[in-house]
């Protein structure tokens, strides 16, 4: 196949053949949206088992004490069709000449194929296009054709918005008003306890053929009907769904803005509102798209990797984020997770900063629950929570069936103790300010963030005697004792090296931060002093806490140790292990894992990752050489593989960094982990552009510039992309032999775009 960026197939995830047991994961991979919803990529007529979800931001729905979750909105591509009176499904008569592909330049999901309902006598053609449009995230189209192949037949097609839908079993809705004619059918529907309405309108236009329209009213079920009667042969029927959404997050009377925007696209017609919402992709593309020739399987990866962070990226609403799973599953339940700042957001705050922003935006609106949390804790300040949902309080499960025999319950301690999460967020915020240089939002969002998560890191820290090496003299520390590091392999452990280091970071950052304030708005700075009390006292505290921080590194090798004892625990066998097709915890036992020294992802190597500017060449080998051997790579988190990959490019090893890169571009494609159904693995898609971008392209940042320093693995010929520093969009273009790294001119940064232009 020809690698160029234009050749459609980079940018298209195909499927030429329906596998009733990969459904699952196909929905997964064909979920399309636009920021606002992201729907799975189940058939419009429905397939019996089928896992049909549409998930909308912020529609949280709670099952009382036990948890809150995403609820699964009703389902808007609903469109059935009849044909001699026999309802066309994918298991049902015959079906020939199947295609199924997602067009990630567009967002379009199209499917095609013939059908004969009755043994090859009759045969109709089927097409189907589906999208969520980007440019007016209220609007959602279905087109559907159906062209008889074989003589004249009767077609009856019914259009529905479908309220009886469920996460996994729970049911969240009631039915608060419904109402349909032959025009138009409207849904309204609200979440049992939390009270959240949500509503549709749809309208159809149905041409080629002289139509008969009735209307479908059945409960919790409206809909419109059309029939067809003796379509000629070869005379498509053009079936165009237009859909409009939106929720009381919005405005208080959201069937008004649903039935104008339903009505508003269907006066213009399917052709406009598919280009203008192709042209939204455009946009994307151009600044966000990483191309890279002389590898098919990674250029689609990567692409499709993108495609899924831009779909579940609000750019509508600051009050909610990209879960761990994106808005495609009912993995994690659409909890936001440290996947967020420090996998996911790197993307967007290096191309669309104010897609960042506006999901740091979240963490500052959500400051109650996090301050509820510090408290409950019994700390100062605040503390975000591990799993986050609409007010920032902790929503983390104490107890999930046990993975490998779920009759058993098995703790999870991450909600008490996985307490990294609170520098995760201040490295994000950080970040966006040294990538954008935008003070007003350092000043009056970051910094405040800053200080508040530094107030709980300095109650967190434990004072700790200890016996000082000149005899009889007792020395202060500091330690942070029972949490669980990134590794969670290893629970209840002490002094994990990632959240100590990246607490003392924080509170240096803090520090400084008052510096920087006192120096450029010292307004700014006595406000948050009285508002946070920030005493003399407490600056001493944190400076004390700061440099008296046990951080467990051998001074002279440079080697860390996970955490107090990590080295004592048994040390593997890797090669008992080979050809493994379990997790290391799963084969060992959870206590098991907790015994040995294998990890469960990135954590030490993570935290030079994160501070690689910090540390010598010497430092990374060391601990490279210790810790990537003894990581669960193919079976542990989803998270690791990408941020491996980054790190080996920093040893020099880009082959090695390419095995480790192709994990995370096979975890949702070719569901490598075998659980792609609960989502998409958001982080590893995150990591997927810091792979190539930081990774293989050495992206940096040395005084106040872009650098790069390539080490493409031996088979990628080129690879470009762009970022945005300060404003400036910078193209980067990497062969083996040269590369460059330009600021983009004006002229090529504004006038309008089509979608040609992309590639
Ligand atoms: C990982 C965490 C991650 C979570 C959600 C866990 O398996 O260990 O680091 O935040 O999944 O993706």
């Amino acid at each position: 196949m020809e690698i160029t960026a234009s050749n459609p197939k980079n940018w298209q995830v195909q499927e030429e053949r329906f596998e009733e047991s990969r459904q699952h994961h196909k929905e997964t991979i064909f979920t399309l949206g636009n920021g606002y919803l992201a729907t799975r990529g189940t058939f419009d007529e429905r397939y019996p088992g089928d896992r049909q979800a549409t998930l909308v931001h912020g529609m949280w729905a709670d099952i009382p004490i036990s948890f809150t979750q995403l609820a699964n909105a009703p389902d808007w591509t609903g469109l059935e069709i009849w044909i001699n009176g026999l309802r066309f499904a994918m298991n049902k008569g015959e079906v020939r000449v199947y295609q199924r592909y997602l067009d990630l330049r567009t967002g379009v999901l199209y499917r095609s194929l013939e059908w004969s309902p009755d043994e090859g006598e009759t045969w109709v053609m089927l097409t189907f296009e589906r999208f969520a449009s980007l440019a007016d995230q209220h609007v959602l189209v279905v087109q559907a054709t159906i062209t008889p192949l074989t003589g004249q037949v009767d077609i009856r097609v019914r259009s529905t918005l479908d309220s009886h839908v469920n996460n996994e079993g729970y049911l969240h809705w009631q039915t608060h008003y419904q109402h349909s004619t032959p025009h138009q059918a409207d849904l309204v529907v609200q979440t049992k306890h939390t009270e959240k309405k949500l509503a549709l309108s749809t309208r159809l236009i149905v041409s080629g053929g002289e139509t008969q329209k009735t209307f479908s009213d059945a409960r919790g079920c409206p809909g419109i009907e059309a029939r067809v009667s003796e379509q000629p042969q070869d005379q498509a029927l053009i079936v165009q769904k237009f859909v409009g959404i939106a929720t009381s997050r919005d405005l208080d009377t959201p069937l008004t803005m649903a039935q104008d925007k339903a009505f508003g696209a269907s006066k213009t017609g399917y052709e406009a509102v598919r280009f203008a919402n192709q042209k939204a992709w455009a946009d994307f593309w151009k600044i966000s798209d990483v191309r890279i020739v002389g590898d098919h399987e990674a250029q689609l990866a990567v692409r499709h990797a993108l495609f899924q962070l831009r779909i579940a990226a609000p750019t509508h609403d600051e009050r909610v984020s990209i879960g761990a799973k994106t808005l495609s599953g009912f993995g994690y339940k659409g909890h936001v997770f440290w996947d967020t700042e420090i996998f996911i957001l790197p993307f967007f705050t290096l191309t669309q900063p104010e897609i960042s922003q506006n999901m740091l935006m979240y963490r500052y609106h959500t400051l109650d629950g996090a301050r509820r949390k510090a408290s409950e804790n019994g700390y100062g300040g605040a503390q975000f929570s591990w799993e986050s949902a609409e007010t920032g309080d902790e929503v983390t499960p104490k107890f999930v069936p046990d993975f490998y025999d779920p009759g058993k319950l098995v703790r999870i301690w991450t909600g008490d103790i996985e307490v990294h999460i609170s520098s995760d967020v201040a490295y994000a915020l950080h970040q966006y300010w040294q990538m954008t240089g935008d003070d007003d939002f350092w000043i009056i969002i970051g910094i405040p963030i800053v200080l508040e998560t530094a107030i709980f890191w300095g109650d967190r820290a434990e004072p700790e005697q200890v016996q000082s090496e000149t005899e009889g003299e007792v020395e202060e520390r500091f330690s942070i004792r029972d949490i669980i590091g990134p590794d969670e392999y290893h629970e209840h452990v002490d002094n994990n090296p990632f959240t100590n280091r990246m607490a003392q970071w924080h509170l240096d950052l803090a520090l400084n931060s008052l510096e920087w304030l006192r120096e450029n708005t010292p307004e700014k700075l006595a406000e948050l002093v009285a508002k946070l009390d920030i005493t003399y006292e407490r600056r001493g505290h944190w400076a004390n806490v700061r440099d008296k921080l046990v951080i467990l590194q051998d001074l002279e090798s440079g080697l860390f140790e996970q955490f107090e004892g990590f080295f004592e625990l048994e040390d593997l066998d890797w090669s008992e292990y080979t050809g493994r097709t379990k997790s290391m915890q799963e084969l060992l036992t959870i206590e098991g894992a907790n015994q040995s020294q294998v990890i469960k992802q990135a954590d030490i190597i993570m935290l030079l990752c994160l501070l690689r500017n910090e540390f010598s060449k010497e430092t990374w080998q060391v601990n490279w050489d210790y810790y990537n051997p003894r990581t669960d790579h193919s079976y542990g988190s989803s998270l690791g593989p990408a941020m491996q990959a980054w790190a080996a490019c920093e040893m020099g090893e880009p082959d090695m960094a390419y095995e480790h890169f192709m994990r995370a571009a096979r975890a949702d494609l070719f569901d490598v982990r075998g659980n792609a159904n609960d989502g998409i693995h958001a982080a590893s898609a995150g990591g997927l552009w810091q792979a190539i971008t930081f990774g293989f392209a050495g992206l940096n940042f040395v005084d106040g510039q872009p650098t790069i320093n390539p080490r493409l693995p031996s088979h990628w010929e080129r690879i470009t992309f762009k970022i945005k520093y300060h404003g400036q969009i910078y193209m980067i273009d990497i062969h083996p032999d040269k590369f460059s790294i330009q600021p983009e001119s004006s002229e090529h940064v504004s006038g309008a775009s089509t979608p040609e232009e992309v590639i």
